[in-house]
């Protein structure tokens, strides 16, 4: 059954149930709702890098901290076809376009990315958009385009999103999410672990995930990757059990969300992916980049899916049942 209607304290207890039973509970509802042995190769394209006004402190492309991603010039449309066409080679399915950007401005830059977002969606793969905040009209735009997906982090938790960002706040976030709703394109929603949250963050990030009028149909879960020149470049590493609880979490709130193993996957050894896999998490990002983020090699993310005996998910597959 799928609920909107979870209370803190149910979370709570679910995020604090012995491992192994949360490992269980989150596999068996893993299995009722997604074939189990498909994930989903997605790719990140950063289409216009750095130069960002926001202040997210654990960002390379923010323009207030000296990190070494300089602002660059839009991608054309060429380049980015290109880089699609080879994603799609090596099965990706889902294809986000992200832009460092605090806000979408209609004019030339929006237009370019309305055309690319159209040729894209011709190639049969599911497109997604991070852009910013942006209105009704020009979610619709993007619709008509032919977007399937926009991806709007809210991070972190309500209580601690001010010590993250001060640049918008926690419900800017939710509108924009709302907005994306209402006109009908799929939800990317997620956050980041490890930004020096507590376990009550954490909880409250996947309570309000899971309380949305409708689950977002994608929770990508990153780690912080450590930025030197970003105010969290010290901050303490995360224990994998942390994020391991989270993906099993989030997997038994949401059952029929795609719950994507994103940023920081570099740091987890083929076991520990594993038992994220084992506890729900059924996507994944190809390329030796996310954004400005390390990520495995794609050869070897090859050789963990022949070994586990992996299937690429095709686009646009919905919950099974
Ligand atoms: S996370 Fe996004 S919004 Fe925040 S500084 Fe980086 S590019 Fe800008």
């Amino acid at each position: 059954m799928i609920r909107n209607d979870w209370t803190i304290i149910e979370v709570e207890q679910l995020y604090h149930t012995s491992l192994f039973e949360l490992l269980i509970k989150a596999s068996e509802t893993h299995r009722r709702f997604h074939d189990p042995v498909e994930v989903q190769i997605c790719t990140l394209i950063s289409i216009k890098t750095g130069g960002c006004p926001e202040d997210c402190k654990y960002c390379a492309q923010s323009s207030r901290y000296q990190t070494n991603v300089k602002a660059e010039a839009m991608m054309t449309l060429e380049e980015v076809k290109e880089r699609a066409k080879a994603a799609l080679r090596q099965g990706v399915t889902r294809i986000c376009l992200g832009a460092a950007w605090k806000r979408i401005r209609d004019g030339a830059a929006f237009d370019s990315i309305l055309q690319m977002v159209s040729e894209l969606a011709k190639l049969g793969v599911e497109v997604c958009c991070t852009l910013g905040t942006l209105n009704p009209a020009q979610a619709q735009k993007l619709k008509e385009a032919g977007l399937y997906a926009y991806n709007h982090n809210i991070d972190t938790s309500r209580e601690y999103y001010p010590q993250v960002i001060t640049t918008r706040t926690f419900d800017d976030r939710l509108q924009t999410l709302d907005i994306v709703r209402k006109i009908n394109i799929s939800v990317c929603c997620g956050g980041i672990l490890g930004l020096g949250e507590s376990e009550e963050d954490r909880i409250s990030f996947l309570h309000t995930l899971c309380t949305q009028s409708a689950h977002p149909e994608s929770v990508p879960i990153n780690q912080l990757h450590r930025v030197p020149g970003t105010p969290f470049e010290h901050q303490e590493p995360i224990n994998f059990w942390e994020v391991l609880r989270t993906v099993a979490t989030a997997r038994i709130l949401m059952p029929a969300t795609m719950v994507r193993l994103s940023a920081g996957r570099i740091k987890l050894s083929w076991e520990q992916q594993a038992l994220c896999f084992l506890a729900g998490a059924n996507s994944l990002w190809f390329g030796e980049k996310l954004l400005t983020v390390a990520n495995p090699a794609v050869e070897s993310d090859e050789a963990m899916f022949s070994l586990f005996g992996f299937k690429k998910r095709p686009a646009y597959v919905h919950r099974r049942d």
